[in-house]
């Protein structure tokens, strides 16, 4: 991107919610199921059919509205947004138009340049649509209705993120509250967290906004960043040879790493929104609305403070290990195990961040339990394993559902700290590698640094590298 430009980017945030039924019907919300088994006469709209709604829904719209710094409207309803698709049976999907559950909210994010605040301009409840799934063979479509009228919320943002890194923090943190309020499951996979992505560009030092364009439906980190990289260059492309951008709503695909077209403003669609009739409007007391603020669970901020002023860790740290609640869990299971919570936070850190990444594992899917992580610095500090021992059973941890115990008995990686044994390695080693002493003696120490790899080698990292350290320079000074 050249450096005259800048990305203007804002996002419409779905996700559904972990409610047991569906927003306007008593059917399961689970994911997956055969074909058209969590269905209903209600979701999929025969006529007749009359919603009513999930309070559950109310509750959960609230508390991420809450969570997000939100206004919450005492007064709100439900409308009609009509538009055909296959998988919409009711040819229109119950949304809010003017009259949102939740608006003006904001939340914070990290960016190189320190914290940023990007605005939340609504967040209102609705109704998944169902799914199709196009035949193989040629021969059409199927719809299945299980996901038709499992609630969503969306969260709207302002126009407010000015690069692909931001908007990606942005989508971190926004799952990572839905996460620790228990209002979603955030599996971008499943479709349970997924955003439509708008960009537009203009020069720098300019005030009003370029013409955005708006790529629809994605669900994973890597390809909202790339789209968005993307994105901004054709459309700086197009200007810069005098062109204009056409709004439009695009298809990010992922194998090619190009945008194109679904449909542009030509067709934009008027969704004639009106009141839903057989729905009554929503009304929320003050008391309901506090209610719910009180039962918020620590958010990510305050635990922030909390692990600087408790646990006297950076800040940094405290940053990461906050940033998901799975991590945040971990931590605090494993350091009240252990009671050393620089060491746990530096296992999270660094090896276990660097696990995930490899794996390409989201914190969740973690397989062991905090607990386990505990042990496995207890073992290290007690001197039972080495911390290089140690890297191979978090390795192994991520393997197999063992404890670490149980890891090191199997594999036999218990530390040699028995002082007859290490003198046997040391003695070995040095009548191995006469030139060494020589070297010792001829003042080169790094000649020590060698023996003692050479004796971790022989013993397959096993030997107590302090206890080695400590006899070899008595040999060596004798
Ligand atoms: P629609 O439903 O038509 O997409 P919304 O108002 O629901 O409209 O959403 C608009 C989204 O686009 C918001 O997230 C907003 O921040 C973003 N947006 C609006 N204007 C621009 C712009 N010029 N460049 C980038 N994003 C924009
Ligand atoms: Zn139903
Ligand atoms: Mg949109």
């Amino acid at each position: 991107m050249t450096t005259d430009y800048e990305m203007v980017i804002g996002l419409e945030v779905h996700s559904e919610l972990s409610t047991k039924t569906k927003i306007f019907c008593s059917c399961p919300t689970e994911f997956g199921g055969e074909p058209n088994t969590h269905c209903c006469p209600v979701c999929m709209a025969m006529p007749g059919a009359l919603p009513v709604l999930n309070e559950k829904v109310i509750e959960y719209a609230v508390k991420a509205g809450l969570a997000m710094n939100c206004e919450i409207a005492e007064n709100s309803k439900n409308d009609r947004k009509n538009y055909f698709y296959p998988d919409l049976p009711k040819s229109y999907q119950i949304s809010q138009f003017d009259m949102p559950l939740c608006k003006k909210g904001k939340v914070e994010i990290q960016t190189e340049q320190g914290k940023k605040t990007i605005g939340i301009t609504r967040i209102h409840i609705e109704e998944d649509a169902g799914k199709l799934n196009h035949s193989e063979f040629g021969g059409g479509s199927l719809v299945d209705l299980n996901r038709a009228g499992v609630p969503l919320i969306e969260i709207v943002s302002e126009p407010d993120m000015r690069s692909s890194k931001e908007a990606e923090e942005y989508l971190k943190k926004v799952k990572s509250i839905l996460e620790y309020i228990e209002v979603s499951d955030c599996k971008m996979q499943e479709g349970s967290l997924r955003a439509d992505v708008n960009v537009s560009v203009r020069k720098k030092g300019e005030t009003k906004f370029g013409t955005r364009t708006e790529m629809k439906n994605m669900n994973s980190f890597r390809s909202i960043v790339r789209a968005i990289e993307y994105e901004a260059n054709r459309q700086i492309e197009i200007l810069e040879e005098g062109g204009k951008i056409e709004q439009e709503t695009l298809r990010w695909d992922d194998v090619s790493g190009k945008t194109f077209s679904m449909r542009d403003k030509e067709d934009a669609q008027d969704y004639r929104y009106f009141p839903e009739p057989d729905l009554v409007p929503i009304h929320l007391s003050k008391e309901y609305i506090q209610q719910i603020k009180e039962s918020l669970p620590e958010m990510p901020e305050s635990r922030k403070e909390r692990y600087i002023k408790d646990f006297g860790l950076p800040e940094y740290d405290s940053n990461i290990l906050t940033s998901s609640k799975y991590l945040s869990i971990l931590f605090e299971g494993a350091e009240k195990i252990c009671k050393n919570a620089k060491a746990v936070s530096n296992w999270i850190m660094s090896d276990i961040t660097r696990i995930l990444n490899e794996k390409e594992l989201e914190p969740e899917n973690i397989p062991f339990k905090a607990e386990d992580l505990g042990n496995l610095v207890i073992l290290i500090d007690k001197g039972t394993i080495s911390s290089k021992i140690a890297k191979q059973v978090l390795e192994e941890m991520f393997e197999n559902p063992k404890t670490p115990e149980e890891i090191i008995k199997e594999k036999g990686l218990i530390q040699i700290s028995d002082e007859g044994q290490i003198k046997q390695v040391v003695e070995k080693i040095l009548q191995a590698n006469p030139q060494s002493i020589a070297d010792y003696k001829a003042g080169r120490d790094r000649a020590l640094g060698f023996l003692v790899g050479q004796a971790m080698k022989e013993t397959k990292g096993k030997a107590n590298p302090q206890m080695l350290n400590k006899m070899f320079l008595e040999k060596l000074k004798k």
